[in-house]
């Protein structure tokens, strides 16, 4: 028994509440009485009783509805309840009530002391056990916060090993987490990066540039250009919760790649001019030499043919060529709707052979562009002769153009083959040709490479949505306004 134990003491004045005082204080046991409930109120919180015993009546009160309330604040207080007689059910509702047991007459100075010890006795050991949860929860917390501290530097270590520029930020833009890498690629002297605002930190537009499309729009990567020469793709990806990263890996290669097989490109088409308009001239002047067999005029007209799509496949080549380089600068005033007219009107034969049902809507509020009309009407021409050729006899083919804030929105719409879903990405890459084309349709797979060409040099942008076996759909954005 600890001696400085405090036993509460909340009984009516009475002869048993005499009894219990003096037993425990005989007893070794610290007293206090309280007569009321504010008496009692403030006992229990200031003077922290280890057990209390409380009248089965207390100052006009139920004891049962009391311990109640005490119990729910102070759930580990035990307490006894004295009750004038053992009623039959009283054991059951004293276990009930969570209480740790009862005293009733006739009471034996040893009965207090018993009850009082006992209900101690396990008082002491829920608390032990109540001590030692408390400390296995916060030794499992610490293990734990050990375990993420290694992770955490294992990221870190993994990230800095990392050959690519890695850059973790806030949803505010500021950084949590960088690598040596981006210090390197941007020639950093500061190197203590962590905390602030990445554009602040890293004031390169490209990455700015990056860091604005990733907020507007669903573009989330950027190439960012150095005067040396060094070219990276600067990759933005959303962290749920966290903010995002930019990844940058090192493309300087592969531009210098791109470059040469351009270049290729180019002096190629460039030389096989020449000669093919040497064939294509010879092959006119063949007619007029005398009288050809029929034999000798067909194949005339297919070497005529075969002449003919190299001199496009040519043109095209230098078409690209000049527009990669920047070379397309000219700009006028381009109504669009009168543009649509010419290139339908050369689409007319093929759209009746197919009977092919062609309709247009064009807004009535459709602003002029500043653009170069004959790469207009060259991205037109190709977006609706490739919805045409790609859309079976009996299909259809909508053309609409509308405005959106400052853009013009353009749409060519068919109900024809369709382009499968991971093909989509790469039909306007040069020379690439879906599966689909394989099925009969010629064509080099130029086509969409100078529409995004020319796209892109108006400052726009060009996608396709498309579902196989029903159709495709290709979006043209164009600013009015550079
Ligand atoms: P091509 O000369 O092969 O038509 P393009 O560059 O114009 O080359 O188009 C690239 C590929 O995209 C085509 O080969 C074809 O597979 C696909 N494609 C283009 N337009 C359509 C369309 N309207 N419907 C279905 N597939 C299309």
């Amino acid at each position: 028994m600890a001696k400085n134990d405090l036993i509460l003491l909340t009984l009516d004045p009475s002869p048993v509440l005499d009894l219990m005082e003096r037993t425990l204080t005989a007893a070794g046991f610290g007293v206090a009485v309280v007569h009321d409930r504010l008496g009692m109120e403030k006992s229990i919180q200031e003077a922290i009783p280890a057990l209390m015993i409380i009248g089965e009546k207390f100052s006009g009160e139920d004891g049962f509805s009391i311990s109640r309330e005490i119990l729910e604040r102070f759930p580990t207080l035990p307490i006894i309840l004295y009750a004038d007689k053992d009623t039959n059910g009283l054991a059951r509702s004293v276990l009930k009530m969570g209480m740790s047991g009862y005293l009733c007459p006739p009471l034996k100075m040893s009965d207090i002391t018993d009850e009082v010890q006992r209900s101690l006795a396990r008082a002491r050991k829920l608390g032990d056990w109540l001590r030692r949860e408390v400390k296995r929860t916060t030794s499992s917390l610490a293990e734990k916060a050990d375990l993420s501290e290694a992770e955490h530097q294992k990221l870190e270590a993994i990230i800095a090993n990392i050959q690519d520029g890695v850059i973790v930020m806030d949803r505010h833009r500021n950084i949590i987490l960088v690598n040596r890498a981006v210090s390197d690629i941007f020639d950093l002297d500061d190197l203590d990066l962590v905390g602030r605002s990445v554009i602040d930190a890293i004031p390169n537009e490209d990455l700015q540039a990056l860091l604005a499309r990733a907020t507007n729009g669903p573009l989330k990567y950027h190439e960012v250009n150095f005067n040396d020469g060094r070219v990276y793709n600067a990759q933005y990806t959303p962290i749920p919760h966290i903010g995002g990263a930019i990844t940058m890996q090192d493309i300087s290669y592969l531009k210098e790649l791109d470059r040469l097989k351009s270049d290729f490109i180019h002096t190629i088409s460039h030389d096989l001019r020449s000669p093919l308009t040497a064939i294509m001239g010879y092959t006119e002047l063949v007619e007029r030499t005398g009288p050809l067999t029929h034999n000798q005029q067909e194949f005339l007209r297919r070497l005529q043919g075969s002449a003919q799509h190299i001199t496009t496949l040519v043109n095209d080549l230098l078409d690209l060529g000049r527009l990669d380089a920047g070379f397309d600068t000219r700009r006028e005033t381009v109504h669009l709707d009168n543009v649509l007219k010419y290139s339908l009107d050369i689409f007319d034969n093929q759209v009746k052979k197919k009977n092919i049902k062609l309709s247009v809507n064009v807004a009535p509020n459709l602003k002029a562009l500043r653009a170069n009309p004959i790469r207009i009407r060259q991205m037109l021409d190709n977006l609706v002769g490739n919805a045409i050729k790609y859309t079976p006899t009996d299909g259809s083919v909508h053309v609409s153009m509308s405005m959106e804030g400052e853009q013009i929105i353009i749409k060519v719409k068919d109900t024809g083959v369709g382009i499968p879903p991971e093909e989509q990405g790469r039909v306007f890459e040069k020379f690439y040709r879906a599966s689909n084309a394989a099925r009969g349709a010629q064509g080099s797979g130029l086509g969409l490479a100078i529409v995004k060409s020319i796209v892109d040099s108006h400052q726009g942008r060009v996608w396709v949505e498309s579902t196989v076996g029903k159709g495709s759909t290709f979006i043209v954005l164009l600013p009015t306004q550079e």
